[in-house]
């Protein structure tokens, strides 16, 4: 009780007595990581320390047995972690240790009870601590996490789509690529998780966002992200239009802005390689030419090549997307006042392949697309939270590609955005409503499960249109 009340002084303790490097070669990794670890369980044991505490004084005061000041000498008791501790142990040294003004007004407690009752205090706080005391139990769960702090972590490559994490050997990093770029502070502590069930690994991080009190919600909502519009939604309404108009200029000027610059990238090639091979001659006139060359190369990667004027454009083209897709989403909770949420589990689903368009503009709509599927993501989860709607994700397996009303298969598609499609039996629908009246309807599907697999979906489905 008293050891983890200062973490510093048990860390101190166990780098001085060398129990620490003991904990460093038994399990092999860096010192700082056994650290961090002990500052984690001091933290949590402190904290389930002061709900015991805030529990008994419930229990306390519930009791109409305990008088008055009986309960301020309870209360007194449990107000320092030394005091508590004496109460269960008599151990005289703790109290001995304590400001004599802290002696003298727990003597001052004790003596304005009666002896009976001072010992029923002491007794009484015993039996509480020993009945609400919380026992350490494994976790159910097999989740594993650990907290990283913001020296333990890096974002990094293009719009931070790769983290690189430190690693239980000195001075080497594990990076891997996120499904989606990281759009939060790069400070702070991070709560790196290994979801096995998912069979991945997540990446946490507390942000604020406070709770709306009024909010109610009043139904619930399947959605589906589209491409023309942002999101459509199972009630028919659709959130988020001109999608394409905002992004698709974008894409083009984007993609412009690309192929302008190809040509400097293969002068960049030629470039170093005529300095290479350069290099191992030691003529007059091969060093002056290698000179004249690695000055164009200078040129050309500062003012054709430079990055700042580029991330400065992208960044500014994030802020308005993002803004875009805020108000969609708000817009979205304002009209349909949902209690609950379900859209598909967009994680792992793959950008299908366009062909519209050159290699720039490709590469700029499969970027887009994953952005804004991560950026939606993210968003709900955040707006969720706001106005404590519940988020559910389902299998996105043919969501798109059976009817809603009767299950029969949708023949093709048509329309300006590919949005259009045909029903055998009901006739003309939008296919992107129908997705989100299929995707509310999986939500209490018992035989598609979330990670039940493509195949075995098709057939499930398949078999409803006969019967
Ligand atoms: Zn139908």
């Amino acid at each position: 009780m008293l050891d983890v009340k200062q973490y510093f002084n048990l860390r101190n303790e166990l780098v001085k007595s060398s129990q620490g490097n003991a904990y460093a070669e038994k399990y092999h990794f860096l010192q700082k990581h056994w650290k961090y670890a002990l500052r984690d369980a001091c933290a949590n044991i402190n904290a389930m320390l002061s709900n015991l505490a805030n529990q008994i004084r419930k229990a306390v005061q519930a009791n109409e047995l305990v008088d008055e000041d009986e309960q301020h000498l309870i209360y007194y008791l449990l107000s320092m972690r030394e005091l508590w501790y004496y109460a269960l142990t008599a151990d005289q040294a703790v109290l001995a240790q304590l400001k004599p003004a802290y002696r003298k007004h727990l003597s001052e407690l004790e003596q304005s009870v009666t002896a009976k009752q001072r010992k029923h205090a002491y007794s009484y706080l015993r039996r509480l601590t020993r009945r609400y005391k919380y026992v350490p139990r494994k976790h159910t769960n097999l989740n594993r996490s650990m907290a990283y702090d913001e020296n333990m972590y890096r974002f990094q490559g293009e719009e931070l789509k790769q983290v690189a994490i430190s690693s239980g050997v000195s001075r080497q990093q594990f990076a891997f690529s996120l499904t989606s770029p990281w759009h939060y502070r790069l400070k702070g502590d991070l709560q790196i998780i290994l979801d096995r069930d998912k069979k991945r690994i997540e990446i946490h991080k507390v942000i604020q966002a406070r709770q709306k009190k009024k909010y109610q919600g009043k139904q619930k909502l399947g959605i589906d992200k589209g491409l023309a519009t942002l999101v459509s939604c199972s009630s028919g309404q659709e959130y988020g239009k001109g999608l394409s108009q905002l992004t698709g200029p974008q894409i083009e000027k984007e993609s412009r802005y690309l192929a302008q610059r190809n040509p400097y990238y293969g002068r960049r090639y030629q470039l170093k390689k005529q300095i290479e091979k350069l290099n191992h001659v030691q003529t007059r006139t091969a060093i002056i030419k290698r000179n004249q060359l690695s000055v164009e190369l200078k040129q050309i990667e500062s003012n054709n090549l430079g990055h700042k004027r580029k991330d400065r454009r992208h960044e500014a083209l994030r802020a308005c997307r993002e803004s875009f897709i805020n108000h969609a989403i708000k817009e979205m909770i304002e009209h349909e006042a949902p209690s609950l949420i379900v859209k598909e589990d967009l994680t792992f689903t793959k950008d299908k392949a366009t062909k519209k368009g050159n290699k720039y503009e490709r590469k700029a709509r499969r970027n887009l697309s994953s952005w804004t599927k991560g950026t939606l993501n993210t968003r709900l989860e955040y707006y969720c939270q706001q106005y404590s709607i519940d988020l559910k994700d389902v299998n996105p397996a043919y969501t798109s590609q059976y009817c809603p009303n009767c299950g029969r298969h949708f023949e093709f598609r048509f329309g300006k955005h590919n949005e259009k499609t045909i029903c055998p039996n009901c006739g003309e629908m939008n296919c992107n409503i129908a997705a989100s009246r299929n995707i509310l309807a999986r939500a209490n599907d018992k035989e598609i499960a979330l990670y039940t697999p493509y195949d075995k979906v098709k057939a499930i489905l398949d078999q409803r249109i006969v019967s």
